[in-house]
């Protein structure tokens, strides 16, 4: 059996895992992501490989975090959260030490590797993976290959403009599908709701601390699950830009699968099932071609970890693997 590592780089914690070539993770080991980032986050990684590669034989690793990646997938180009790592050449600096090939990848392009190749996607060659969270990212798998594009920015689907001049995005620009479709979106939708009626939302305020600014997302997931009607709406309005955007997505793209993950897929066939008949609802030429399959992710929090240590693989030793 040959193992790889793969290292997914968080905001609180640096958690590998040693993967084999059928994407199942045999051990973990876990850091704290350190404050400072930059040499004690290289360090905390090289930790956490020397402390699994004591326990495995372990052909190289990959490291998944957020951020713009260059080319050879050997430096960290720029990071949104990460202190002191932009530029950064993780070969040089880890891979010395560990005495393994390095190989960095972004965090959503590694996740949809994970859930394409060992996921929700396992046996399919077109894949596309939205993960939604406070903000919606993701990546696309065409013809078996992962496609990252030509500057490393392809798959960013949350800033697809979908409004003209709509909502405020953190890019910078109007409109941007994330600030309709994700779940900082689900929360919007449901406010509005709130302030549109407040005496319907007794039941689902009730679940937070009864203020309007006090609501989570897993407030409105659990009081969907009840049945509540304001919950249950913000779920279908969000559904309905999801299934719009997945529409665009196809006749752009046409998976054969199209895999949601991130925090809001806890919801399950409350999101999925209003997701699939917007797809159809809005689906060009609808009817007349086969749509995708629209599922739920498998790997969880895991995705990251398992795909990154598979592209490490491939990066390594490109016939043995894909
Ligand atoms: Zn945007």
């Amino acid at each position: 059996m040959s193992y790889s590592i793969g290292v997914d780089v968080g905001g609180t914690k640096v958690l590998g895992g040693v993967v084999d070539s059928q994407g199942k993770v045999h051990a973990h080991a876990r850091r704290d992501t350190p404050r400072e980032g930059g040499a004690d986050l290289n360090q905390a990684i090289a930790d956490v490989a020397l402390e699994l590669i004591s326990q495995f034989d372990v052909d190289c690793v990959g490291v998944s975090a957020a951020g713009f990646v260059s080319s050879d997938r050997k430096t960290m180009l720029a990071t949104p959260n990460i202190a002191q790592w932009n530029g950064v050449n993780l070969e040089k600096e880890i891979g010395g030490r560990i005495n393994r090939p390095v190989v960095i990848e972004n965090d959503a392009n590694s996740a949809a590797w994970g859930e394409a190749k060992f996921g929700a996607g396992r046996g399919e060659d077109h894949v596309i993976l939205l993960t939604i969270g406070t903000g919606i990212g993701g990546g696309i798998v065409i013809d078996g290959a992962l496609q990252r594009g030509a500057h490393g920015i392809a798959a960013e689907f949350g800033h697809m403009r979908v409004v003209p001049e709509g909502h405020l995005c953190g890019c910078g620009q109007r409109g941007c599908f994330e600030q309709y479709a994700s779940g900082n979106a689900l929360l919007r939708h449901a406010r509005e709701a709130i302030n549109a009626s407040p005496e319907i939302a007794r039941n689902l305020l009730s679940l937070g601390d009864g203020s309007v600014s006090g609501l989570s997302g897993k407030h409105i997931t659990d009081a969907a699950r009840m049945g509540d009607a304001v919950a249950l709406a913000a779920f279908n309005t969000t559904a309905q830009w999801l299934g719009a955007g997945i529409a665009s997505l196809s006749v752009l793209l046409d998976p054969r699968c199209v895999i949601i993950g991130g925090g809001v897929i806890d919801a399950g066939e409350i999101l999925l099932a209003p997701t699939r008949e917007a797809v159809e609802r809005y689906m060009p030429f609808s009817g007349k071609h086969p749509s995708p399959r629209i599922v739920a992710a498998e790997l969880g929090n895991e995705a990251g970890l398992v795909g990154v240590a598979d592209l490490a693989r491939y990066r390594i030793a490109p016939s043995s693997s894909v």
